[in-house]
């Protein structure tokens, strides 16, 4: 006969682990809430130096407006970790310009490169970007981001709905779903206009990428950007001729809520 089974005397600790996750969508919806009608300065105040949002990062790929993010979260605290995604496939320029900014705002730049064994087995050559650019984000920039933000509770983005039809109803706040540690995903300058930012970058005269008096009102890697024709959209000259619109990071018309 079988021996009846009796239930554990008490829980053990390894089953009261705490396994929610950090933010939830209702947390994203009050924030949102509660800094509906604050300018972005006062919302960046209020999440960095009460501290309403964690440990934070800001991920900047040092693109065509990139300094106006960077200068705004400078300006309330400049230790706030800048994570750049260091693809091995950058325009000289922009590496420059990295450089430029971090000494000029003071920056605490975190510099995340791509896994050395994952490139020597998946892109051998280098040349994955021209037959298989999702695989190639993803070895290059989807996985090192994603380790490096596991530490993290939030980051903020500089994406704005202007720069493209996808990014038309993101709110300030979302919940990342690249994984399901419920991390925030800040979008401070998701309202901001073309008008609005170079106000900005001239108010504060800050210095521009070199390469936006070339043609490239949108810069990300150098075998994935081409330049634009004046009234295209800016972004139309990433990944052209594929049908792709963003590197994985984040996903076409992400709007989970609001
Ligand atoms: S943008 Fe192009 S080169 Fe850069 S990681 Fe993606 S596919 Fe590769």
């Amino acid at each position: 006969m079988k021996p009846e089974l009796s239930a554990p005397a008490q829980t053990r600790t390894r089953d009261a682990l705490d396994l929610a996750p950090r933010f939830t969508e209702h947390d994203a919806v009050r924030l949102n809430n509660l800094f509906r009608g604050s300018s972005t300065q006062e919302m960046l105040a209020g999440v960095i130096r009460d501290n309403l949002a964690g440990d934070l990062a800001v991920v900047s790929s040092f693109g065509a407006e990139s300094a106006v993010l960077l200068h705004l979260v400078a300006s309330v605290d400049a230790r706030v970790p800048v994570l750049f995604l260091d693809t091995g496939k950058h325009f000289a320029e922009t590496l420059a310009y990295r450089d430029l900014l971090v000494e000029r705002l003071g920056l605490n730049l975190v510099v995340l490169s791509p896994d050395a064994e994952a490139l020597a087995r998946k892109d051998e050559t280098g040349l994955r970007w021209s037959y298989d650019p999702d695989g190639c984000c993803e070895i290059r920039k989807v996985r090192p981001l994603e380790k490096a933000l596991a530490r993290f509770d939030a980051s903020f983005t500089g994406r704005k709905a202007f720069q493209a039809k996808t990014r038309a109803n993101l709110p300030r706040f979302e919940i990342d779903t690249s994984d399901a540690q419920g991390r925030l995903k800040i979008n401070p300058l998701i309202d901001w206009d073309a008008s609005h930012i170079e106000g900005y970058f001239i108010q504060n005269d800050l210095p521009r990428h070199p390469l936006i008096a070339q043609g490239y009102p949108s810069i990300g890697c150098s075998p994935c950007t081409t330049q634009v024709a004046p009234g295209e959209d800016p972004r139309s000259g990433r990944w052209k001729g594929w049908d792709k619109t963003e590197c994985g990071i984040h996903k076409p018309g992400e709007e989970p809520f609001l």
